[in-house]
């Protein structure tokens, strides 16, 4: 069996190569021609669980499953807090054939997704991103937004204005572009056409009213019902469209807490992504209009990238 390591897909699951790939994951997975169960989420310690998320990519494609942990005390530690393997099974014979490092194919593919949200939803002329947060996803949407706007400044927010800073730096010295850090929340996004939360956070970092008219906002950093990275005023303000719709209404933790507050029904769900991009259902309107993508990440993501690595032999 074929084994892809961290290296390797760092190196082939470019940007160029991973956002079309979702993109048309996204579609195929609206159309309902993928298949996949809701993620199952084993808690272990405090901050700690395990995924299993398994799917395939129709009735005659590549099958399989992320196996995932999520440790987020890693973090602190220096060591990735999320690590695991993509099983690939060929859609020919049913035998397993591959195992790919999954931290990293997750790392890349979640702002391949943001990134290609930010594409059909964001103005075009979207020239200020903002990150809070300044993990591995911090890293790879900043890396990922720029393939899809011409990005010409980057601030970023944290608990830790040093860590921030250190981040800023390192993003500044690789993307050749103004990477700062700011003291507080509010001020990041004060003037973010596009804004990333990619936080552990429980509780909301961001909320509606500091977010300016026309923004586009990827959810991405709350994966299950608990937490929520943003208010609800950002929920019920927003144009709000998700990966999936069936994960948001059961997992969604954003939208479930301005549902159980009496703000919106399930109708604020306008659509998902992938019917955004058919034109089935009209992403943005307006060009003052807020928009919103809700990421929970879909194992769909995970099996187009791992299948692309080993099929087209690197
Ligand atoms: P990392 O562990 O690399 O980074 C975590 C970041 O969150 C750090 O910036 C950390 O900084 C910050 N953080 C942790 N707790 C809080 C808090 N209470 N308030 C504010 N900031 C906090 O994780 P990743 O970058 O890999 O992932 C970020 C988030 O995105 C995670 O919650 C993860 O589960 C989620 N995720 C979502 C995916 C999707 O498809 N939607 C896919 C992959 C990840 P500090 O502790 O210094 O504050």
């Amino acid at each position: 069996m074929r084994f892809i390591d961290r290296e390797e897909v760092s190196r082939r699951l470019t940007y160029e190569t991973c956002i079309p790939l979702v993109r048309d994951a996204m579609i195929a997975f609206s159309r309902g021609k993928t298949k996949q169960l809701l993620r199952s989420i084993i808690p272990l310690s405090e901050g700690r669980f395990f995924g299993i998320m398994p799917g395939a990519m129709g009735a005659h494609g590549v099958f399989g499953a992320k196996l995932i942990s999520v440790f987020q005390d890693n973090f602190a530690r220096g060591i990735p807090s999320h690590q695991g393997l993509v099983i690939l099974f060929d859609p020919e014979s049913g035998a397993p054939v591959c195992l790919v490092d999954a931290g990293e194919v997750t790392e890349i593919r979640t702002a391949a997704a943001s990134a290609v949200a930010t594409d059909v939803l964001a103005r075009k002329d979207a020239r200020r991103l903002a990150i809070l947060g300044y993990g591995a996803q911090a890293q790879t949407h900043a890396r990922a937004i720029r393939k899809v706007r011409d990005i010409a400044s980057i601030v970023v927010w944290g608990r830790s204005f040093e860590r921030a800073q250190a981040f800023t730096a390192r993003m500044q010295a690789e993307l050749d572009l103004p990477v700062t850090a700011a003291g507080d929340a509010q001020e990041a996004v004060a003037e973010a056409d596009i804004i990333c939360t990619v936080t552990g956070a429980m509780e909301p970092i961001l909320k509606g009213e500091w977010v300016r008219p026309g923004a586009h906002v990827n959810v991405v950093g709350s994966s299950h019902a608990v937490p929520a990275e943003v208010d609800n005023d950002l929920v019920v303000r927003s144009r709000f469209i998700v990966d999936s719709r069936e994960g948001v209404l059961q997992q969604g933790g954003e939208f479930l807490r301005a549902k159980q507050a009496g703000l919106v029904g399930d109708d604020h769900i306008v659509a998902e992504i992938g019917e955004v991009l058919t034109g089935k259902i009209a992403g943005r309107r307006s060009s003052d209009e807020i928009t919103v993508y809700k990421s929970l990440g879909h194992v769909v993501q995970d099996l187009a990238s791992a299948w692309a690595l080993y099929s087209q032999n690197g």
